[in-house]
């Protein structure tokens, strides 16, 4: 009895405190399946070509949310424009020609990942090295040299430790042999899959030394013998090998990318200086030409689902604004570029932000909130919630309170472990806030089948799902604007 009494009472005082604001649920009533719906049959269809960033899809995309923005008469807050360009590079798959003596290598004789311009054809002597031991290094001279010698096959090919050690050195060019012909092969495929289409912020420098991967075959061939006679002057004997002769060139290719986020403002009252950050990225992969059939990525979830999750939030903020529900802190809606890419457009906002990032309370992003992952098959609506305790114990604590006020969904924490071996937190764009010491939250639905594929479709999203959860981004921004004080950072972060 008297436990039941006790459990009463507590269950009241959590009525009381938790008590729903009306406003808040009537303009989260505005997040509705049909809306969500009808922008994202726009957004995710054929017509938009996978939204790559740079190509014409990505354009159409940025076009549609900004008039959406306009539409809805938030400001444009970039000189009156709602695009912020980000400059990109792209850089094309470098031009490779090795030479020894005259006989030019095949390209399937080596592997190439790129490297340094050399501005034209180098020709330097070739040394031996064997397998790069203390004692061979000790023995040959390789500074500004070209240096031939064989990876350690028990570490990683890329990170080899004989080809840090032959660096330092001051090696100018490492033909590194790849004993195992299997190691070879995955590198060969590996190269091929890696030319072309990388984009970044920094326009593409030389810098590391080259180095090119040889199979046993053309490491023979480059001294004019074979790699069984070669191998024979180990240790101290590697010496006597007399150099040969090689001639290379690497000319890398550089181009622009134009790409822009898209930036709606919508002002606050009392503490306008202050902003809430709603992000989501509206680029996606593109097309995939060597995919069997369907050959466009829709991102239908990764994420479509996120950026009409923005334009949403933005409609029932602006609607609340023009009733007379102004949020006393203002909110900029934010949809970024080059996510797949590399995280470049919300890395280049908080490199070049339009509001002062000492002033940006919160950032509240969201990638993939469309669909289940195998784990959730059955379970109650949810969502995956990830870094809302890392910065600010305050973000947690209301994150949590205005679920179970409101929308109720079951947070799943599973990503948010620091240990979790996918590292989800450092993932999508809320990085790049995160790294300033602004508090985030990151809502996301988990890795499922049609992920990066052009199985990623509108018909497969789930728009009751979709809809409450973007409720509950938006509840949880209602309080952040709404509250008196700003949140707390109190913990480090990581
Ligand atoms: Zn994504």
């Amino acid at each position: 009895m008297k436990k039941i009494l006790l459990l009463g009472l507590w269950a009241t005082s959590i009525v009381a405190f938790a008590q729903q604001n009306p406003a808040a649920v009537k303009y989260a009533a505005t997040i509705t399946e049909k809306n969500l719906k009808d922008d994202l049959s726009i957004l995710a269809s054929d017509a938009l070509e996978g939204r790559e960033t740079g190509k014409r899809g990505q354009k159409m995309a940025a076009a549609f949310i900004a008039a959406h923005f306009q539409d809805l008469g938030l400001k444009a807050p970039v000189n009156g424009s709602y695009y912020q360009p980000v400059p990109l590079y792209g850089s094309a798959a470098p031009t490779v020609t090795i030479k020894t003596g005259t006989t030019e290598l095949r390209a399937d004789e080596y592997v190439s990942f790129g490297g340094s311009d050399t501005g034209g054809p180098v020709t330097l002597p070739l040394v031996y090295l064997g397998a790069g031991t203390a004692e061979e290094l000790a023995k040959v001279d390789v500074k500004d040299k070209a240096v031939l010698v064989a990876l350690d096959p028990t570490a990683s090919m890329m990170r080899n430790p004989t080809l840090t050690a032959v660096r330092e050195k001051g090696a100018k060019v490492i033909f590194a042999i790849v004993e195992k012909a299997e190691d070879f092969q995955r590198f060969s495929g590996m190269a091929r899959n890696f030319r072309g289409g990388g984009v970044s912020l920094r326009k593409p420098a030389g810098g590391a030394p080259n180095a090119f991967f040889v199979s046993t075959e053309t490491a023979g061939k480059l001294f004019n013998t074979t790699y069984d006679k070669l191998k024979k002057s180990a240790g101290a004997k590697v010496a006597k090998v007399k150099p040969a002769q090689v001639s290379y060139s690497v000319a890398v290719s550089a181009y622009e990318v134009k790409s822009e986020n898209v930036l709606g403002f919508l002002e606050g009252t009392d503490k306008k200086d202050e902003v809430l950050v709603i992000t989501a990225h509206y680029d996606h992969i593109g097309i995939s030409p060597n995919a069997q059939g369907d050959k466009i990525n829709n991102g239908a979830d990764d994420d479509g689902s996120g950026t009409v999750g923005v334009l949403a939030l933005a409609k029932a903020f602006a609607q609340a604004k023009q009733e007379g529900h102004t949020p006393r802190r203002s909110i900029l809606f934010m949809t970024v570029t080059g996510e797949e890419k590399g995280l470049l457009g919300s890395e280049y906002y908080s490199e070049n932000p339009v509001y002062p990032l000492d002033k940006t309370v919160v950032n509240l992003n969201i990638d993939m909130i469309g669909r289940r992952d195998p784990q959730h098959k059955d379970s109650a609506p949810y969502v995956y919630v990830i870094g809302s305790d890392r910065l600010s114990s305050e973000l947690h604590t209301l994150s949590e309170t205005t679920n179970k006020t409101y929308t109720n969904l079951l947070f799943d924490y599973t990503y948010n472990a620091e240990d979790h071996p996918d590292r989800i937190y450092y993932r999508s764009d809320h990085w790049n806030f995160a790294k300033k010491n602004i508090p985030i939250i990151f809502y996301f639905d988990g890795i499922h089948e049609d992920y990066h594929k052009p199985s990623d479709e509108v018909d497969k999203i789930e728009f009751d799902l979709l809809a409450k959860r973007t409720q509950t981004v938006f509840y949880a921004a209602w309080e952040i604007a709404n509250r008196d004080g700003r949140l707390v950072v109190d913990k480090a972060g990581k």
